[in-house]
Parts: C-alpha cells; structure tokens; sequence
C-alpha cells in the first residue's frame, strides 16, 4: 500500500474583501473549513478509503451554519431549503445524488446511502425523504436550518426579484457558501463529495450543477476527483468536472492544468464564475485560484 494521500476542500467560491470579515468572524470560517480538512486527514492517514474522508469532512461544514449547505442553506423564493448534494468514488464509478431535499440534516450522507443502497444515482425531492428515512438518517424541523443572515438575503433577494449566488460581492456581509471535498486514499482511490442549498430566492424545483455527476462532481481513478462551485447554471452546461476529466483523459493534461483551463479559458467564454477543487490519482491537486480568497 501506498503511504500518500491527499485531501482538498472548498467553502464555496469568491472573493471577501478585508473590510467585511471581522477578523473573529474569519477564525470561525478558518476553525471550521481546518476541522473539515482534519477529519478528513485523520481518515485518510488510519487507511480509510477517500469516499469516507469526502463524506465526514463535507459533514463537519454541513453541521456549520456559516457555510451554505445543511445548516445554513439559504432560503428558496417560499422562505424554505431545498438542498442538493452528490458523491462519486472513482475505483468503481458508483455515485449517489439527492436534489431537492428538505429537513434532511445532512444531505451528503443520504447521498452516500443513494451510492451504498440504491439502484439509482439520482433521488429527488419527497422519494428522497422517504429513502433518507427508511436508511434512519438524521431529521431537523425548518428552524434548525433557519439562519437569520440568511433570511435577510433572501428577504433582500425577493424585493429585486434576483436569484443570487451565494458569494455575490453585493450582499452587504458576504459568506462562504456550498461546500465540498476531494480526496486521493492510501490505495489510489479518489472521490469527490459537494453539498448545497443552491442560490437564494431559487424557485420552480431549480437544480444546481452540485449533484450532476460531471457538471458539480464527478471521480475516475483513471484521470481525477473534482468539486465546483459557482454559478451552477453555467457550470451544468459546460459539464465542468467531466470537461476536466476528459481534457486529462484525452489530451494528457495535469490536473492543474485541466483545471485552469477550464475555469479561466473555457468557463468565462460561456459567462458563468466560479471554481474547483481537483485531485488525480497521484495526489496532486489543483484549483482554481478564485476559491475562497481572502483579500487584505
Ligand atoms: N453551484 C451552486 C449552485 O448553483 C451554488 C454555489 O456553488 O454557490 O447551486
């Protein structure tokens, strides 16, 4: 067995400026995106396999209602969060994806019961909930996922009619958002992991690029494991994390360089803003520069 791993993690992408991130504020996000990356360490060094690493360091963000999944998801246009996560390993190619799904504590572990107990990929909405109880995951009333900044977003949100993305530099106390997690175990097995509330003031049954497999997430032992974050509507038609796959796949590029060539090259042409976090089998990562900067 090989005695490497590596492990990424994302909290949305970005910019903060200084001005709007009082420094105990910035601890908090530090303090916990830190006790995502350590579980998931802590994982992956006693041996674990990169899928269980993803999930519980994706957990420890969802459980934190400073980042825009489980917890503090922000409000649809009817005041409620409707949340969207996947997760893919990439020895065998199993997924598992949930859209749409309300009271669910955390949505990346009904995902990881979708890839370990399913014979779908993809649940949605009530059949999700009905699967999420029979495999006895965790319930919260709408309170629990009520977080008040959130609420004045959305209450913001809903006077312009906008549908927002998380970190638009407009709101007046900008946060991180969705979240999630790429990771290469002892074995060379890779797995990627991203979880979300989606944009605010979403509406319709609006879904994200988080749990499509090749647009928010996707893994392949053959090329990489990746996680974006963004604009999910541009990320879901420029099918950005199989793009980088196949950029490594078939025209033998780093995963750095997959990874730069289409958040910088290719994602701009189409309109849309965002980033990735990526890792191949050899544990090198990459991502684009835009996730979560801190500008002083
Ligand atoms: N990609 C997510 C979505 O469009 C939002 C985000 O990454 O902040 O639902």
């Amino acid at each position: 067995m090989r005695k490497t791993y590596s492990i990424a993690i994302h909290g949305g992408a970005g910019t903060i400026r200084r001005v709007d991130l009082p420094s105990e504020k910035e601890r908090e996000y530090r303090k916990y995106l830190q006790l995502a990356l350590e579980t998931g360490q802590k994982i992956l060094q006693s041996g674990g396999t990169a899928l269980t690493a993803c999930t519980e360091a994706v957990v420890i963000l969802e459980d934190c209602p400073l980042f825009n999944a489980g917890r503090g998801s922000v409000f649809t246009h009817e005041g409620e969060h409707e949340m969207d996560a996947a997760l893919m390993e990439g020895e065998h190619l199993k997924a598992g994806a949930i859209s749409l799904v309300k009271g669910v504590r955390n949505p990346i572990r009904l995902a990881k019961s979708v890839l370990l107990h399913s014979h779908h990929v993809f649940l949605a909405g009530k059949g999700a909930e009905v699967f999420a109880r029979e495999h006895e995951l965790a319930f919260e009333a709408p309170s629990y996922f009520a977080d008040a900044f959130r609420k004045t977003q959305w209450q913001e949100a809903l006077k312009t009619d906008q549908i927002q993305l998380d970190h638009s530099a407009s709101w007046p106390d900008n946060k991180f958002g969705t979240v999630g997690a790429v990771a290469c175990d002892q074995k060379g097995n890779l797995a990627a992991a991203t979880s979300t509330g989606g944009m605010t003031n979403k509406r319709y049954g609006r879904i994200g690029d988080s749990p499509l497999i090749g647009a928010g997430t996707y893994a392949n032992n053959k090329t990489c494991a990746v996680s974006a974050t963004g604009h999910g509507e541009y990320f879901i038609r420029g099918v950005v994390a199989y793009d980088i796959a196949c950029l490594m796949e078939y025209q033998g590029l780093s995963v750095a360089e997959a990874s730069n060539r289409v958040i910088h090259q290719k994602q701009p042409q189409l309109g849309g803003e965002g980033g990735v976090i990526a890792v191949d089998g050899a544990g090198n990562v990459g991502s684009s520069p835009i996730l979560n900067q801190i500008i002083g």
